[in-house]
């Protein structure tokens, strides 16, 4: 501030600023979509929100004109310039050639961090865990869902799942980040790095690395199968969870439907430059032009942008009225029950319930603060590791062999294959070995892994791979991929077959 700046002009520079509207892209989506987003608005203008609204098309509409993404070239621009999406669900049309709009939106923005806030509210809406504040943040670009899937052979499908170093340093330093921003007390990681070491390996040893930066957090790791079982049975116990993708789509919804109903999440999708809010649940098209609708879940993905955008006190007073809202039982028909409700509403009633007490905190549950909170996250740049040494010193070649048992393919291969420095050392089918000493009780499909390594131990060339290939088609042999086999800085970057 500047010298000399007295009260007058620091009360103008606050009525400045607050005339400043923030220019938000607003979609109305499809089915009950209109309905929320209408609702949703009301009450966080009503309450003092300063946005201004870019509205763009997404959705049915958009796909009908034959644009396969679900949204128009002009509406990515309203995208980049404002940088924040509030958006209501839409509805994908079924059948082949629709790409998904959440999942290009995400990847497009390089949105990475989905966070889903998942709380109850005992007595009031009716649920199995009384004490339940958990916030779900999952990993958003990555894992099986990069969509690189083919068939290989008559048997076998193939999706890759790829984690990457720096995704997933992103999504832990801002899992860490935000338990710290928001006075939160523990970060619990979910993988299956017992099965997938490599992969989820990573994962956990991110988690593990990062986690040393925060000393005052308490941090926990769960195999994600008996995590999830925690999760579903005392979600009291848990408080932000952190996760790869998959797990953190199902998980999360499993989270928001534990707290009592599906339709009261609200879900942030957070990337270096851009950020999207929106409702967890879909457009419910059988409840679409009824005035039914619980708009609570895109309410609740409005909160969280409100508080992105600085805006932490409209947000408190917006949550807060919804809070009192719900003790007041002033209820949507998919909450509504019978000795707790105190009046049945529609969507637009029960935003005018919520404009109504604005103002108004809850007596019994708990007020929400928002301030101070999600300002002081520092997503510092990733760590710069030392480039390590990678040699290659085997190569896998997948083939593709419908009428053959182990013993027969393992011969032919030591027979026509072997030579030029690279030997056989084992095949296996469907990750396990089976050959050589195979059981013969063990299920094969028609997609062996042919491993072959440098018959003296050390590097191999490319060359050598090539030569390899030749001489495996000259077998007769149909290879359909071929993976090498690296180390860095000497550590094995592949995983040994089951029983090698
Ligand atoms: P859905 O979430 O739309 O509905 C599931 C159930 O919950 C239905 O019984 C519905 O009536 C109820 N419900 C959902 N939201 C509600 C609300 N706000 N108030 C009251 N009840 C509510 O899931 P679905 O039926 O599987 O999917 C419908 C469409 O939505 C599909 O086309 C799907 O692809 C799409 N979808 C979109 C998004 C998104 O845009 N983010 C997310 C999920 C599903």
């Amino acid at each position: 501030m500047q010298a000399g700046c007295g009260n007058r002009e620091i009360i103008r520079t606050i009525e400045d600023s607050m005339a400043n509207k923030t220019p938000i892209t607003v979609a109305y989506g499809d089915g009950i979509g209109p309905e929320i987003m209408e609702a949703s608005l009301h009450i966080i203008e009503s309450a003092g929100a300063q946005i201004e609204k870019e509205v763009i098309e997404i959705g049915e509409k958009v796909y009908a004109r034959g644009l396969s993404a679900g949204i128009e070239p002009s509406a990515w621009e309203s995208l980049r310039r404002t940088k924040v999406f509030l958006k209501a669900p839409i509805t994908t049309p079924q059948g082949g050639g629709f790409k998904s709009l959440n999942v290009t939106t995400r990847k497009t923005l390089g949105l990475f961090a989905n966070v889903r806030p998942c709380a109850s509210y005992h007595p009031y809406i009716k649920t199995k865990h009384p004490v339940m504040d958990v916030v779900i943040v999952r990993e958003n670009e990555e894992d099986l869902y990069a969509g690189i899937e083919h068939r290989q052979t008559p048997d076998v499908y193939q999706c890759l799942k790829l984690i990457t170093r720096p995704g997933t340093e992103k999504i832990v330093r801002y899992a860490f980040e935000y338990a710290r921003a928001n006075n939160r007390k523990k970060v619990t990681c979910f993988s299956k790095d017992n099965i997938m070491k490599l992969t989820d390996g990573l994962f956990h040893k991110v988690f593990d690395e990062l986690g040393e930066e925060y000393p005052e957090l308490e941090k926990e790791h769960w195999i994600v199968d008996i995590g999830a079982a925690k999760l579903a049975d005392s979600p009291e116990l848990f408080d932000v969870i952190v996760m790869p993708n998959l797990y953190g789509d199902i998980l999360s919804d499993v989270a928001a439907q534990i707290t009592g109903s599906v339709g009261l999440g609200g879900s942030a999708n957070i990337g270096e430059g851009c950020a999207m809010f929106e409702a967890i649940h879909g457009s419910a098209p059988r409840r679409a032009g009824q005035n039914v609708a619980n708009p609570s879940g895109l309410l609740h993905g409005a909160i969280l942008m409100l508080v992105h955008l600085g805006q932490a006190e409209v947000a408190e007073r917006v949550h807060n009225a919804w809070l009192k809202t719900i003790e007041d039982g002033v209820h949507t028909y998919d909450i509504f029950a019978e000795g707790v409700s105190t009046q049945a509403v529609g969507t637009k009633e029960f935003a005018q319930a919520i404009v109504d007490r604005l103002g108004q905190k809850p007596l019994n549950l708990k007020p929400v603060t928002y301030a101070g909170s999600g300002g002081a996250m520092k997503l510092v740049p990733l760590k710069h590791l030392p480039t390590p040494v990678k040699e290659t010193i085997g190569v896998d070649v997948f083939v593709y062999k419908g009428d053959c048992t182990a013993d027969e393919l393992g011969t032919l291969l030591e027979a026509k294959a072997n030579g030029d420095g690279m030997k056989l050392r084992m095949i296996s089918n469907r990750g396990v070995k089976v050959y050589p000493d195979g059981f013969p009780e063990t299920f094969c499909t028609d997609h062996w892994r042919c491993r072959f390594l440098n018959e003296n131990g050390g590097p191999i060339t490319h060359t050598q791979i090539i030569n390899l290939l030749q001489r495996v088609m000259d077998a007769g042999l149909d290879f359909i991929k071929t993976e090498n086999l690296c180390t860095f800085d000497g550590e094995k970057g592949y995983s040994l077959g089951q029983g090698e």
